[in-house]
């Protein structure tokens, strides 16, 4: 587990990257992003702040125990959620995290999960608000979408921002990690956003852009014809299964 000191610099490092206004990632306080910091708590953007701009004072750390047990209840009404919220922070002077920070909590838990970052990139959004939403998260284009967002990415149907969009990443990621045996590296919310999670700040803002990169060449694809000619589950297992393009995730921290 890396110090404090190092986790919260990595952090908003990688949360200034993902709010860079050129990026087109996440615009006033749109996205959040969160890190670690021991086996029980973690450090998340708090609600209503910028993340272009983000500063210490703008992250909360959470325990994550209260958050995951949101997970397992029905009929929660949001001022369960935000009495949830309240309780979890370490400091109780601190912010309040944001509502996403459930996910973020759970996403926290799995193997080799360090960092997660949440955005709302314009390309991606434009393909998650279209009837290709599917088949982008499900298919690949190119080699490099591959090495940096995975085989496939998990899609997570419309739902409701909050502890039911919790509740659906959690579904929809479990079924992900059962069917394929890993993972993922990217998760599509449909007609909202992105999330990608990863070992290191590195990894989560590599498979952000180059999920942004991906949905440009999808639309680029779709407006020149029927529909993209997608690479075959053999040519996608063969690319990421290459010794070359292990050595390359690896040179690129991913
Ligand atoms: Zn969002």
């Amino acid at each position: 587990m890396p110090s404090r000191s190092s986790a919260t610099a990595a952090l908003l490092n990688l949360s200034h990257e993902l709010g860079r206004e050129s990026r087109a990632l996440a615009i006033l306080g749109e996205g959040n992003a969160s890190t670690r910091l021991s086996p029980g708590t973690f450090l998340v953007k708090a609600s209503g702040s910028n993340l272009a701009t983000l500063d210490r004072k703008s992250l909360t750390e959470c325990r994550a125990e209260g958050l995951l047990a949101l997970l397992k209840r029905k009929n929660l009404g949001d001022s369960d959620v935000t009495a949830a919220l309240l309780a979890s922070r370490v400091d109780p002077l601190a912010r309040i995290p944001s509502v996403e920070a459930v996910f973020h909590a759970w996403l926290l838990t799995l193997p080799g999960v360090q960092f997660v970052g949440h955005t709302h990139p314009v390309a991606v959004n434009g393909l998650l608000c279209s009837r290709w939403a599917r088949s982008f998260a499900e298919r690949r284009l190119f080699p490099d979408e591959i090495v940096c967002c995975g085989d496939a990415s998990v899609f997570v149907p419309y739902t409701d921002p909050g502890h039911r969009l919790a509740q659906a990443i959690r579904r929809e990621t479990t079924r992900f990690i059962q069917r394929r045996g890993q993972v993922p590296r990217v998760i599509l919310l449909a007609n909202h956003g992105l999330i990608a999670v990863g070992a290191t700040q590195q990894a989560v803002l590599a498979a952000t852009l180059m999920a942004e990169k991906a949905a440009h060449i999808f639309a680029g694809a779709v407006s020149a014809g029927t529909a993209p000619c997608f690479l075959s589950s053999r040519q996608v297992t063969r690319i990421s299964g290459r010794p070359d393009e292990h050595y390359r995730r690896k040179a690129l921290g991913l």
